[in-house]
C-alpha cells in the first residue's frame, strides 16, 4: 500500500473529505492480499460517519441468517484537517476486526496489527498512543460532553 500523504487541504469541503473515504476503503482491500493472510473480509459495509461519537471507530456485527456483517463506523471529527492519517489508520484497525470478528484486541489480532504495521508503515494498535490531532480533538470532545453530564 502507498505511504501516507495528507490530502486534506482547506479548500475542501466536507463532502469531498466524505468522498475520499469509499476510495481509501477499496485501496486497502485491493492491497490486502500484500498481507498473505487470506481473503479481504467478505461480510464488511462500507464505513457511516458519525457525528458526537465518543471513539474514533467500531466495527459493528450483526448476524443475518447465521452470517455476521460488519459494518464500520468512523467519527467525523476525523475529516477534519491534520486527522487524515488516524481516519486511516482507525479504517484499517477495524477492518482487522471485521477479518477477526471473535477476536477483540486479543493476540490473533494485536499478531495482525503489528503485521500491517511492518508491511504497510501504519502504527495499528490497540488505542492511538501517539498524541496526533484526533486524539487531542476527541480528548475535548469527551471533556465537553462530560461537563453536561
Ligand atoms: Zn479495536
Amino acid at each position: 500500500m502507498k505511504k501516507f500523504e495528507n490530502t486534506f487541504t482547506n479548500e475542501m469541503t466536507i463532502e469531498e473529505r466524505i468522498e475520499t473515504i469509499h476510495p481509501l476503503f477499496f485501496e486497502i482491500k485491493r492491497n490486502w492480499r500484500e498481507l498473505k493472510i487470506g481473503k479481504f473480509p467478505r461480510n464488511i459495509k462500507l464505513p457511516i460517519l458519525l457525528k458526537d461519537y465518543y471513539k474514533y471507530g467500531s466495527c459493528r456485527r450483526k448476524n443475518k441468517n447465521e452470517i455476521t456483517i460488519c459494518r464500520i463506523v468512523l467519527n467525523k471529527l476525523l475529516l477534519e484537517n491534520d486527522c487524515q492519517y488516524d481516519l486511516i489508520v482507525t479504517l484499517i484497525h477495524e477492518i482487522l476486526h471485521a477479518y477477526l470478528p471473535n477476536e477483540e484486541h486479543g493476540e490473533k489480532w494485536q499478531k495482525l496489527a503489528k503485521k500491517v504495521t511492518k508491511k504497510w508503515g501504519y502504527t495499528i494498535s490497540k488505542t492511538n498512543k501517539e498524541n496526533t490531532p484526533a486524539k487531542k480533538l476527541l480528548r475535548k470532545k469527551r471533556k465537553k460532553s462530560n461537563e453536561y453530564n
